[in-house]
């Protein structure tokens, strides 16, 4: 029996990304409840955790380069004043999605809004920790670990309450898959955004020194991904990859 390949072709920017240690998580969780990054947890492959936070990253990179650059794009928030009536939006920015369709910046035209859907899409990020014997290889192999904090009652040593953060350090990879083609414009913006990252950095508590990232190496990519169903039903997946360093060199320069 022979069945045709399905296959698809498409641009991806692959981010190498270090970190001494990060907290994605939502924060602290009281009670010593600390699982707030799990995705996983069964007993074939143990456990695993969720990166969050890097859409996010990605969106306040564009606005700290939009503003430098002197260039207006749709802000994160899509109110202009708070219920209480104060200000939101800082000078060079606008509602999100309020430019779209007539005047559309650059930020909308990659990133969307609820006017109209994102042409980038990330793929999630899977971690595991260094010691998990159970992981079957697909994701990040990290160090993951718990911090329990208390605080104190001042000058004493009472408890007011007792929580924990999941943390992780080490190396991992984002990949951004471009959902159509986008100008070399866009590709530049998009990449001077992902360069600006460290300046931000990523999740929690980064005024206590959590977050700090290491951009290692920057890819854009040609894909091509193809499918076919083999001997007894058996999926075989092929991924063609190749480097676009002359198209990435051009981008930059926009
Ligand atoms: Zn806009």
């Amino acid at each position: 029996m022979m069945f045709m390949k399905i296959s698809r072709k498409f641009k991806r920017i692959k981010v190498r990304i270090k970190t001494p240690i990060a907290k994605t998580g939502n924060g602290a969780v009281p009670g010593g409840k600390i699982n707030n990054l799990l995705v996983l947890d069964n007993r074939e492959e143990g456990k695993s955790y969720l990166v969050k936070g890097l859409r996010g990253l990605l969106n306040h990179s564009m606005m700290a380069i939009a503003k430098e650059q002197g260039i207006e794009i749709c802000h994160s928030s899509d109110k202009e004043v708070t219920q209480s009536g104060e200000k939101l939006l800082p000078k060079g920015f606008h509602p999100n999605g309020s430019c779209y369709p007539e005047n559309e910046c650059i930020r909308h035209r990659i990133m969307g809004s609820i006017q109209k859907p994102s042409r980038i899409k990330f793929e999630p990020v899977i971690i595991t920790s260094k010691a998990e014997k159970k992981w079957n290889g697909k994701g990040h192999k990290m160090h993951i670990a718990t911090e329990t904090r208390n605080s104190l009652v001042y000058g004493s040593k009472k408890s007011i309450q007792d929580f924990g953060e999941r943390y992780f350090s080490g190396e991992f990879t984002v990949i951004i898959e471009l959902l159509d083609e986008l100008t070399q414009e866009e590709i530049g913006f998009l990449l001077k955004a992902i360069l600006y990252m460290p300046e931000i950095g990523l999740g929690g508590s980064i005024n206590n020194g959590s977050g700090k990232i290491e951009l290692l190496e920057i890819l854009l990519q040609d894909v091509e991904r193809s499918r076919t169903i083999g001997k007894n039903g058996k999926i075989i997946e092929e991924e063609k990859e190749r480097n676009l360093w002359k198209q990435m060199e051009e981008a930059l320069a926009c």
